[in-house]
């Protein structure tokens, strides 16, 4: 069986490399020269099943309109990008009622829990061939300076015990023992959790090393190729019409983040994914910045990586269309954000050693990824991951490679399907 995949992010080449080791012929397609250069380049490095809440959480509608315009907001809407959102934006909203917000948490939880095993069980397989990308089973620690918000968390996590999520409750003398980069902010903390089966490591090295391993074991592979259009014969998927010609296929995986609604509106498909800007920082550690354990700071909406001997800091969602430039405002805005957490960090974003990046994640409108067959024969999904596509890469690409191969999938699939 010969499979297409479109696009050569972590997604997409996790699912070729899955299909491929299923035994089917793969045929990777990328607009861009090289793997990894979309969102999946430079984000938070977090593999966080603790994390696993829609950003649609239940009263997003009155932060949305607080934070309208203002630059310095972790949520911000752009008003020129208001009107490609209208129909995106009724779907995000109607999906933040609180029992479709409770469903999709443990949805998003249930399938981070089963891609962190995959992605150890990858990991064994693979054994002296090995992937390097800075992988770290480090536990991830959420800090709170409010005991509200920390009593919410602890709620919501306790709701995730039953998916595969433990977290220990910590007080602020066991983070500063485990983590002394904070005694400086011990005074503004509250508590943490811990999530000790959460991990760390470089989506952009895993996304490359996997490509190369798949290239030697026999992936076709064409960079620098844009898929314009899906064709159907008789019904069914047949042809990718690409930049550089056609492209045969039985079957092919629409993965190609953001962009994937554009492909499937001239099939009749709608897909509610739309694009939500982040922005991160990689900077050397030094000193005042050395962290051991990776951090979500939930005030300040930030996180704070150890990856591989440099700092990375994440953070942001801006609703800004397509807009892939990199604003230096909103760039400094992570690190002044993460400077409440992290005193010993610069005041200034100095873009010469900091490698300040920006990304698109693909944010369904549901707050789950769509997964799996389309009413198209032939024509499968992997998109729509959001802010967790990174944790949910190897999880998604096995459900997605049962579903092309008509093998049954391991997680019942209610709730990540179009
Ligand atoms: C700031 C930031 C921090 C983040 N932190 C984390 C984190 O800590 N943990 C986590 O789990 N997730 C995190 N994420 C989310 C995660 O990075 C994304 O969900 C993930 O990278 C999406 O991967 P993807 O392969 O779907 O998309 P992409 O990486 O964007 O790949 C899509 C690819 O498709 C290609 N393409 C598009 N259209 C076409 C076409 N027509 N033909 C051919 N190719 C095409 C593009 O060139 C691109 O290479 C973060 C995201 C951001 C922006």
């Amino acid at each position: 069986m010969r499979v297409a995949v479109i696009g050569a992010g972590v997604i997409g080449v996790t699912t070729a490399w899955y299909l491929q080791e299923a035994g089917a012929e793969v045929v990777l397609l990328d607009a861009a020269p090289e793997p990894a250069s979309g969102a999946s380049f430079a984000n938070g490095g977090m593999l966080h099943a603790s994390h696993a809440e829609p950003w649609n959480t239940p009263g997003v509608g009155l932060d949305l309109l607080r934070y309208l315009g203002r630059s310095d907001s972790p949520l911000l809407v752009r008003p020129r990008a208001v009107p490609g959102l209208i129909g995106w934006g009724l779907r995000f909203l109607a999906n933040s009622r609180r029992a479709r917000f409770e469903e999709h948490t443990r949805i998003n939880a249930r399938l981070a829990a089963y891609s962190l095993q995959e992605i150890d069980r990858l990991q064994r397989e693979l054994g002296p061939e090995g992937l390097d990308f800075g992988f770290r089973r480090s536990g991830i620690l959420k800090l709170f300076q409010d005991p509200a918000s920390q009593a919410r968390n602890r709620a919501a996590s306790e709701d995730m015990e039953d998916v595969g999520v433990r977290f220990e409750d910590w007080d602020v003398d066991r983070i500063i023992t485990e983590e002394p980069a904070l005694e400086p902010v011990r005074d503004q903390l509250c508590g943490g959790l811990y999530f000790p089966d959460d991990a760390i490591g470089d989506a952009a090295l895993f996304t490359t090393n996997l490509l190369a391993i798949a290239r030697r074991r026999g992936m076709t592979y064409y960079p620098g190729v844009t898929v314009r259009r899906l064709r159907t014969f008789q019904g069914r998927l047949d042809t990718l019409e690409t930049s550089e010609g056609p492209i045969a296929a039985d079957a092919c995986v629409v993965a190609n983040g953001y962009h994937a609604p554009d492909l499937l509106r001239p099939l009749g498909i709608r897909l509610a994914v739309a694009p939500v800007k982040g922005y991160s920082l990689t900077l050397p550690m030094d000193a005042g910045t050395r962290l051991k354990l990776p951090l979500i700071d939930d005030a300040n909406k930030v996180v704070m990586t150890p990856l591989g001997g440099r700092l990375r800091l994440a953070g942001t969602a801006e609703f800004a269309g397509r807009d892939r430039r990199l604003n230096p405002q909103r760039a400094a805005s992570v690190l002044d954000h993460c400077r409440h957490t992290l005193v010993g960090l610069p005041a200034q974003l100095d873009t010469e050693t900091m490698a300040p990046w920006t990304g698109l994640r693909p944010m369904s409108a549901r707050g789950t990824p769509i997964l799996g067959a389309t009413k198209v024969p032939g024509l499968y999904l992997n998109t729509g991951s959001g802010h967790l596509g990174w944790t949910f890469a190897c999880g998604a690409a096995a459900l997605v490679r049962d579903q092309v191969l008509g093998e049954p999938p391991a997680l019942p699939l209610d709730g990540l399907t179009l």
